[in-house]
């Protein structure tokens, strides 16, 4: 059950064009949303979708177990090379390239599924929203520009979460 409880250290609305139409929360529990997912989407229903969704990471704490994960693998390597400041180095782009694992985003999804039917509203709008999102996607690869941190990067596996959240 989602806990209603669950709500941002901080929402935070940014504007970046090299992070495009993107939404992520912070290891310390802030969600920021950047204005291109605001323009993508189609009304409201849909920003909210993908607020739960970034919600349900907050929820589970998956930003900063994602990034301690990403810490320990790192920590192991350096005590292995000896070299700690590599590892220093790295850590704030660990930080923003983090993938979440499948299992993450299934969490992430299903709070967010719960949620919205909670409010009348269909699990479906949240992959209305990832279509919305692929599309964006594929037309900065198709720019010059190329793709760069955008938010399937950091939520993979859009196909599989589309298929579930329609399915529910
Ligand atoms: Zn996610």
């Amino acid at each position: 059950m989602p806990d209603p409880a669950v709500r941002p250290a901080g929402l935070e609305f940014r504007a970046s064009a090299e992070l495009g139409a993107n939404a992520f929360a912070l290891p310390g529990g802030s969600v920021v949303v950047l204005d291109a997912l605001v323009e993508l989407a189609e009304d409201d229903a849909e920003i909210v979708a993908v607020l739960l969704h970034e919600l349900g990471h907050v929820a589970g704490r998956h930003a900063l177990r994602q990034m301690l994960q990403a810490s320990a693998v790192g920590l192991a390597m350096a005590w292995y090379l000896g070299d700690f400041s590599s590892l220093l180095a790295a850590a704030p782009a660990l930080a923003l390239e983090a993938r979440y694992s499948r299992e993450f985003e299934r969490d992430a999804d299903n709070f967010a599924a719960e949620t919205l039917r909670a409010n009348g509203l269909s699990a479906g709008r949240l992959a209305d929203m990832l279509l919305k999102l692929e599309t964006a996607r594929q037309s900065r690869l198709d720019g010059k520009f190329g793709a760069g941190l955008d938010y399937l990067s950091s939520h993979p596996n859009s196909e599989e979460r589309i298929q579930r959240l329609r399915s529910q």
